[in-house]
């Protein structure tokens, strides 16, 4: 494999303040002990460099140590999350997986007479289309087609003109390309994947995952709220598009699906396993901000300081809710009135804190709407700046123990190693 491959199975491991590296990849070296290969991939956004006051150089280094700490030989990737032209700079000189976020240009109207030539040169997009892996063939009328390629040109155009720009500073293949339309109202229909992922191949863009839109909502650090069966359906149908694209255009044929999960999407997990044994494809999981909370969930283990800063981290987010979910408004839904007030909080314990905090949807005490609250606080940690690192320091093995558990156990068991 040469080394700006991502293989089958990859996983995004964001880690927001740079401490956890080792403990993450940790767990990817167990599934590679069960004879599963993982590529670690660190990701994080220009979002999160602002809030968090990093830079991709810190993220490098990082990434860079841990692998170093554990001798992994194996790939990995620093990925510039969610990128564009207007953020992308700064992460060129240290990151070898860049996701070109286009959502934005999604629906972006192009000229009627552009659409028609990109149909023109795509026939084989209109018709009845047969493709492996769907039960229906696809039926997809030159109107619908045309349709897709007004909604979605103007949006991989932009991809092209991001990937290109990269490529002209870092060189051809020494980086993996991800393609997102995720952060969007609306699911792309199976069709509508296609007519995308031809428009890539025009383009002449590498890319090795592509993350569409599912439906249902993908809430930040608590399970999926939707219709299981719904996204299942679309799961399956977007890898049997894929495949059949990587068979009919010039795309790399390792071409796979990457899910910007926003952590702990546990019931789902079953189900996209199944449907990558039934067909044999890989996935590439965004999962980054499970590995803060877990952090959170240690220093509560450990009592003491490490408490006292998950109180006082939680009083603060509780009195800036609205400057904290701000930027991340489409991807959590709390209800304010049923989070504790902090007064309420002062005498819990680490067991109160750590029930209501850790995603264990059985237990009664368990509280949704405060962990999607402290998922988006790190901020607050941020700003506790070096007290937060020494209070990490402090409880390094309880934390680094709650970071590889829940890793491997909770994620990479359920979807790259159960049978
Ligand atoms: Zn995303």
């Amino acid at each position: 494999m040469s080394p700006q491959e991502l293989g089958l199975y990859s996983i995004g491991i964001g880690d927001r303040f740079g401490q956890q590296g080792a403990a993450q990849l940790r767990a990817c070296r167990m599934a590679l002990e069960q004879g599963v290969e993982i590529t670690p991939v660190w990701n994080k956004s220009h979002r999160e460099h602002t809030i968090v006051g990093s830079d991709p150089s810190t993220q490098r280094n990082a990434a860079d140590r841990a692998v170093a700490e554990l001798s992994w030989n194996r790939p990995y990737f620093v990925d510039a999350d969610h990128i564009t032209l207007a953020t992308v700079e700064p992460f060129l000189p240290y990151c070898d997986f860049f996701t070109l976020d286009v959502a934005e240009d999604i629906g972006r109207a192009v000229e009627r007479a552009e659409a028609e030539t990109f149909i023109s040169r795509h026939p084989e997009l209109c018709g009845r289309l047969a493709v492996e892996g769907l039960d229906d063939p696809l039926e997809i009328t030159r109107e619908q087609a045309l349709a897709a390629a007004q909604k979605y040109l103007a949006a991989v155009r932009q991809a092209g003109k991001i990937y290109r720009f990269i490529r002209e500073r870092k060189g051809q293949d020494s980086f993996v390309t991800e393609i997102s339309m995720d952060e969007t109202d609306n699911p792309q229909t199976p069709a509508e994947l296609l007519v995308i992922l031809a428009a890539i191949a025009d383009e002449g863009i590498p890319a090795q995952t592509i993350a569409p839109k599912f439906s249902g909502r993908f809430n930040k650090g608590v399970d999926y709220v939707g219709d299981p069966e719904q996204f299942q359906k679309e799961f399956s149908a977007d890898i049997a598009v894929i495949r059949h694209a990587t068979r009919t255009y010039p795309l790399p044929s390792a071409l796979k699906l990457s899910v910007h999960s926003g952590s702990d999407k546990f019931s789902l997990y079953p189900l996209m396993r199944a449907a990558m044994v039934r067909s044999g494809a890989g996935v590439h999981l965004k999962t980054a901000g499970t590995t803060w909370l877990e952090e959170l969930a240690g220093l509560a283990e450990a009592g003491g300081e490490g408490l006292e800063i998950v109180r006082e981290v939680y009083r603060a987010a509780y009195s800036r809710q609205q400057e904290l979910t701000a930027p991340y408004a489409a991807v959590i839904d709390i209800r304010h009135e049923n989070l504790p007030h902090p007064d309420a909080t002062t005498q819990w314990t680490s067991e109160q804190w750590l029930r209501a905090l850790v995603h264990n949807p059985r237990d009664p005490l368990f509280n949704p709407d405060l962990r999607q609250l402290l998922h988006v606080a790190y901020k607050i940690a941020a700003e506790l700046g070096q007290r937060y690192l020494d209070a990490l320091a402090a409880c390094r093995d309880q934390v680094a123990r709650r970071v590889t558990t829940n890793l491997f156990e909770r994620h990479i068991r359920p979807l790259f190693l159960s049978t």
